[in-house]
């Protein structure tokens, strides 16, 4: 009895194997006919400062309308487009779409110095004609270089640290600003980020969140923050959801904000400017 258990169990594990096989499978094969049929969309979650309480940006956060599974988040397709190297087409999307939807918003509200920042990923920060897709994008829109923030990872800089620090010195020489994302969660060290050509540090939410939490380290958050003080960089808060967060990274001298005590990404035509 116990056997014929095992072995039932062996199967039904195996059934559902490869019934995700398969859906990757699926996923994989659909990936390359999304941009042909439109199925991605940009959502846009607001950046406040407290200095104006005034939204002065957006970021832009991809999300992909699958046929068959619904709305994806980033998490559910980003590495598998890297994988089969549509990361590069995707991303080009990305940077069109982002630079166009905020010149139109520039336009229409009369707020010529909204930004918007775009994430970009690791084969695309890699890749030598980046910098021509980006002055493309600005180009084909008409939005000017300083409204647009370009978002990469310590990660992504640390593959190549010589060719990263040209690649970015390319973007800033033209006006465009860099942001260094999720700050915290790599091997930082005061060194390397001194030697960055980059304008502002985004504290990872993975930090934020343990603000006023009882088994709290804010330890890291404070450094972080005087850091960036010391290197002159703007700071900005990632993942705040609380009133409480925003009180202290107040008091600590931070002064920038995105999260969703003020919004979830959300689709353009939901933006309220
Ligand atoms: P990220 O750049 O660090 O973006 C911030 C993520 O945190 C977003 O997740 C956002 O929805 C989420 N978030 C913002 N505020 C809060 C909050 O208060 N609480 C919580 N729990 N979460 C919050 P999302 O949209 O799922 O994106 C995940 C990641 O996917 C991004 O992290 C970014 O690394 C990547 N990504 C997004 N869009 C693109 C894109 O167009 N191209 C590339 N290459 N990567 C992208
Ligand atoms: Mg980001
Ligand atoms: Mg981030
Ligand atoms: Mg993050």
């Amino acid at each position: 009895k116990a056997k014929r258990d095992g072995k039932n169990r062996y199967a039904i594990y195996e059934e559902r194997m490869s019934e995700q096989m398969r859906e990757e499978l699926h996923l994989k094969q659909s990936l390359h006919h999304a941009l042909d049929n439109r199925e991605f969309v940009l959502h846009y979650q607001p950046q406040v400062s407290a200095r104006t309480s005034q939204v002065f940006g957006y970021e832009s956060l991809i999300r992909w309308n699958h046929p068959d599974f619904g709305v994806l988040s980033p998490n559910h397709f980003i590495s598998l487009a890297e994988e089969t190297g549509m990361i590069i087409e995707i991303g080009e999307w990305v940077l069109q779409e982002a630079c166009h939807q905020t010149r139109k918003w520039q336009v229409e509200a009369s707020q010529p110095d909204l930004k918007v920042a775009v994430n970009l990923s690791a084969q695309q920060f890699v890749d030598s004609m980046l910098p021509e897709k980006v002055f493309r994008a600005l180009e084909d829109s008409g939005l000017s270089p300083e409204s647009l923030i370009i978002e990469i990872t310590e990660t992504m800089v640390l593959q190549d640290f010589d060719r990263s620090i040209e690649t970015m010195e390319r973007l800033r020489n033209r006006g465009i600003k860099v942001h260094l994302d999720d700050f915290g969660v790599g091997f930082s060290s005061l060194s390397y980020l001194n030697r960055l050509p980059i304008d502002a540090i985004k504290i990872d939410r993975s930090f934020v969140r343990q603000i006023g939490e009882e088994k709290h380290d804010v330890a890291i958050v404070n450094a972080i923050i005087s850091m960036a003080k010391s290197l002159g960089l703007q700071v900005i808060a990632e993942g705040v959801e609380k009133k409480e967060h925003i009180s202290y990274l107040k008091r600590k001298g931070c002064y920038e904000y995105q999260g969703y005590y003020f919004s979830k990404p959300v689709p353009a035509h939901l933006v309220t400017l």
